[in-house]
C-alpha cells in the first residue's frame, strides 16, 4: 500500500563555526501504516537528527534541512512554515523522548499539560478536556488517574512520567509516533512495561511508530522493519527477522555481536573498536565505516558504497555486497 511517511534523499546539516556539515546524508526510507520501524546505531549516527528533521524541530539557525523530501500522508512537511507544522505536530505526528529530555513542565499539573494539547488541536470544552485527560491517563496504565491528573511531574516516578508523555503524545490519536530512546533512562522492568504499552497502543490506535534506539534487544521485541544508521547514512535496511538471522553489513554484525554482553551503552560501544566520526570529520567519498571495519578493503577508502538490494528488499551499503554499480557519473554521494 501507500506509505504513511516517505523520506527521500534527506540531507540535514548543522552549522559548526560557520560551516554546514551533514549530520544526515542522503537518507531515504518509508513507513507504512501500522508499521513499527526501528532505527538503530550508536550515538552520533544521525538517528535523532533524522527524527527532529521529520518533526521540524531542528535547533533554529543551527540545523537545517539542506535537501530532500519528507512526505507525510501525501503532504510535503519540508516545505511547511512554522504555523503549518504546528497544526500537525502533536496531532498527526507526535514525538516522545528519553526521560531527561522530556518536555513535561514542572510548574503545571499533569492534567493541564494533557489538556493543553487537546485544547490546541480540538474543539473541546475545558471540562471535557479534563475528563479526556483522565481517560488518557487510565489508557496508559496509570492507576487512580483522578488523583494523578492534579499532581505535578516531580510527584511521579520516571516510569509514570514516561506514561504521561505517552498520554500527551497519543491524546489526538496521531497516525505516527516517533519515539526517541523512550526507555533508555528507565530501569529494566519499567522499560519492558513501557514497550509493552507502546505496542498495545500501536495496535489499538492503528498507529505507525518510528522507534529510535541503540538497543537491538528492543528492536527484536518491537519492530517490523529495521534501519541501521552509521555516520549519518543508512547502511542496512530490512525486516526484523532478516536483520537478526541474515545480517549483511559488517557494522550490523558487530552491533549484533555486542548485544548479550551488557546493559550499559558505554560498555557496549567499547566492544566495537573505534568511534563514530564526528560530523566535521566524515569522509565525503569511501565507506565511513572503513576505519573500524574488520572486512575493509583498499577500495573502501575511496569508493562510496551504494544502498541497494538485489530485488529482495534487503538493502545494504557495503562494497562486499555490490554486484553491479551504475556508471561513475550516476553515483551521487
Ligand atoms: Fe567494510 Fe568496505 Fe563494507 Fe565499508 S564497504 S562496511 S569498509 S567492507
Ligand atoms: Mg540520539
Amino acid at each position: 500500500g501507500t506509505p504513511l511517511l516517505e523520506v527521500k534523499n534527506l540531507e540535514t546539516a548543522f552549522d559548526i563555526d560557520g560551516t554546514f556539515y551533514n549530520a544526515v546524508d542522503n537518507v531515504s526510507f518509508s513507513v507504512k501504516p501500522r508499521q513499527i520501524v526501528g532505527v538503530v546505531g550508536e550515538s552520533g549516527c544521525g538517528k535523532s537528527v533524522m527524527s527532529l528533521s521529520i518533526m521540524q524541530l531542528l535547533p533554529k539557525g543551527i540545523g537545517k534541512i539542506k535537501s530532500g523530501e519528507i512526505v507525510f500522508d501525501g503532504i510535503h512537511i519540508e516545505k511547511m512554515d512554522e504555523n503549518q507544522v504546528n497544526k500537525i505536530r502533536g496531532k498527526d505526528i507526535s514525538m516522545i523522548f528519553q526521560e531527561p529530555m522530556t518536555s513535561l513542565n514542572p510548574v503545571f499539573t499533569i492534567g493541564s499539560q494533557i489538556q493543553e494539547v487537546l485544547l490546541n488541536h480540538q474543539k473541546i470544552s475545558k471540562n471535557d478536556a479534563r475528563q479526556k485527560a483522565i481517560a488518557l491517563l487510565k489508557s496508559v496504565g496509570i492507576s487512580r488517574p483522578e488523583k494523578i491528573v492534579d499532581e505535578y511531574p516531580h510527584q511521579l516516578s520516571g516510569g509514570m512520567r514516561q506514561r504521561v508523555m505517552i498520554a500527551i503524545a497519543i491524546a489526538c490519536q496521531p497516525k505516527l509516533l516517533i519515539a526517541d530512546e523512550p526507555t533508555t533512562a528507565l530501569d529494566v522492568t519499567v522499560q519492558a512495561q513501557i514497550l509493552e504499552l507502546l505496542k498495545e497502543i500501536q495496535e489499538v490506535n492503528d498507529m505507525s511508530i518510528i522507534l529510535i534506539t541503540h538497543d537491538l534487544g528492543v528492536v527484536a521485541e518491537m519492530c517490523d522493519e529495521v534501519i541501521v544508521m552509521y555516520a549519518g547514512r543508512i547502511v542496512e535496511q530490512t525486516d526484523v527477522e532478516t536483520l537478526f538471522y541474515n545480517p549483511k553489513h559488517p557494522y550490523t554484525t558487530l552491533l549484533l555481536g555486542a548485544i548479550p554482553k551488557m546493559e550499559d551503552e558505554a560498555d557496549r560501544l567499547s566492544s566495537i573498536q573505534g568511534i563514530v566520526p564526528s560530523i566535521t570529520n566524515m569522509k565525503k567519498t569511501g565507506c565511513r565505516f572503513a576505519n573500524r571495519c574488520p572486512m575493509a578493503m583498499p577500495e573502501c577508502q575511496t569508493v562510496t558504497p551504494i544502498l541497494a538490494d538485489n530485488g529482495d528488499g534487503h538493502k545494504v551499503a557495503c562494497l562486499l555486497f555490490e554486484t553491479s554499480r551504475p556508471k561513475e557519473g550516476a553515483i551521487s554521494q
